[in-house]
């Protein structure tokens, strides 16, 4: 239903994923905004390379999965389509635990061509991962942060 409008940041093997340094840096700020409550991003961009971002209301201030409801996720997607670009992943923060998906996570990934990130904001300093849905489960990955103008 969405082939044109998903890419597939993952499609090739060796590709190490690259994050826009201007949309790291909103999106550190969104999510540190956000506290206490999880906060969720639709990332886009193009190929293996993210550029941009679409802040996302969460249906439920879960703290340890996060669901879109559907007029804000079919309205973000419209706006995907309009700029011309892809929806290449999806980021979530962790705002008290460790940046690592959790069980529930897991079961409520259903796009695993997709790339998964996790903002971790318990320690110190942030932590951002990277993770691949492959055989079953989350992978983490390598990325970059690329100055992009
Ligand atoms: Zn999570």
């Amino acid at each position: 239903m969405y082939d044109d409008l998903m890419g597939h940041p993952f499609a090739s093997r060796n590709a190490v994923l690259s994050l826009a340094r201007h949309t790291a840096k909103r999106l550190l700020a969104e999510a540190q905004e956000a506290l206490p409550y999880e906060y969720s991003a639709l990332l886009t961009g193009r190929g293996s390379m993210v550029t941009g971002h679409l802040p996302m209301r969460s249906a439920g201030h879960g703290r340890h999965a996060f669901s879109w409801d559907a007029p804000s996720f079919f309205q973000a997607l419209a706006s995907v389509r309009k700029a011309g670009v892809q929806w290449v992943g999806v980021l979530h923060s962790h705002p008290t635990t460790p940046p690592v998906p959790s069980e529930a996570d897991q079961s409520g990934w259903h796009y695993p061509q997709l790339a998964y990130w996790i903002l971790g904001l318990a320690g110190s300093l942030p932590d951002l991962r990277l993770y691949q849905w492959s055989d079953g489960r989350f992978v983490e990955r390598p990325y970059a942060l690329a100055d992009i103008t």
